[in-house]
């Protein structure tokens, strides 16, 4: 039994507290919104008025919050508030320059540290299936792997402080690009009279193949889980995509990497949202495609 303080009680912070106390923790839970701290204390955690009170007696904390201003802004509060050598692991998705500002504030507090961004989303919370990738010092992730390994299926040690943040972006952007290229395939099919299901059974046994494509996939039918089927709710947020591009191309620009095909990516989900309903899952860039006249 560890006592964990989760910070940040929303759409994924809820579920994964939940799972920490059915796995038996001692959790405390403290979000700046009156609702989330009712809808933690329905659900059995229980609710501090403030992120210090939540973390006074934590052995663990762990943040999952919107944005990099707001992990190091929640940091400055709770990590004087915390017992000397508390673990803190922000599972939040955030930029890479704020995740290692954070280890290195938490250091200077006295404290260890992870950044453990996850994929799985809102689902894999509540499932506990969520994959957590973790950076940090190799004494550190090993202290957060047991409270991890109740709330998700995997963790993978990515490398030093900010590298869980890394290969979150980086993926995410092979993730954004892959799905527009899926999507511009299909819709040329369609202009050529090709039939879905036979582009999907070819490309998804051949070099076409890939997660967007074969677990995701943008039309209805050949994959009868993917969001397509349901008008794209309840996925992975159009918005969110944008986020994580948004981050993966700032570090890009930052780092002087020429991400073509990142930011071409970019480009179109920023205009997607502003005219789609922004939490219809990303493959509905498909319509934005199909709309689209070359
Ligand atoms: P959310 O907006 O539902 O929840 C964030 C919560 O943080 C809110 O309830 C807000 O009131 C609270 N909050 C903000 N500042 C606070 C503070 N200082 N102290 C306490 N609470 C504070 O967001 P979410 O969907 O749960 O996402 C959280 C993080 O997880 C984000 O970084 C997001 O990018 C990442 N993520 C989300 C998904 C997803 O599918 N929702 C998937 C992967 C990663």
């Amino acid at each position: 039994m560890t006592r964990v303080a989760v910070i940040g009680l929303g759409n994924m912070g809820l579920p994964m507290a939940v799972n920490a106390v059915k796995a038996g923790h001692d959790v405390t839970g403290h979000d700046l919104a009156p609702a989330a701290l009712e809808a933690a204390s329905a659900a059995g955690v229980t609710v501090r008025a403030s992120g210090p009170e939540a973390v006074r007696a934590a052995e663990m904390v762990i943040t999952m919050l919107p944005a990099g201003r707001h992990v190091l802004e929640a940091y400055d509060e709770l990590l004087p508030a915390a017992p000397a050598g508390t673990l803190f692991v922000d599972c939040s998705t955030i930029d890479v320059t704020a995740a290692r500002a954070a280890h290195a504030r938490a250091a200077g507090a006295g404290h260890r540290s992870v950044d453990a961004p996850v994929s799985g989303g809102v689902v894999g919370a509540e499932a506990a299936t969520l994959t957590f990738m973790a950076g940090g010092e190799e004494a550190a992730l090993t202290a957060a792997e047991p409270v991890l390994a109740a709330l998700g299926k995997r963790t993978v040690r990515c490398g030093g402080p900010g590298a869980g943040q890394a290969a979150k972006i980086c993926n995410n952007m092979i993730l954004g690009v892959s799905m527009i290229a899926v999507s511009e395939a299909f819709v040329l099919g369609e202009r050529l009279g090709l039939d879905h299901q036979a582009l999907f059974d070819v490309a998804s046994t051949a070099s076409g193949q890939c997660w967007a494509l074969t677990t995701n996939c943008p039309v209805p039918g050949p994959v009868p889980t993917s969001p397509a089927n349901r008008d794209f709710q309840g996925g992975f947020a159009a918005q969110l995509m944008l986020k994580d591009l948004g981050l993966a191309m700032s570090a890009a620009y930052e780092h002087g990497v020429a991400a073509v095909l990142g930011q071409a990516a970019a480009d179109r989900y920023a205009r997607f949202v502003e005219t789609d309903d922004r939490v219809r899952d990303f493959s509905a860039i498909i319509e934005d495609i199909r709309g689209a006249t070359g």
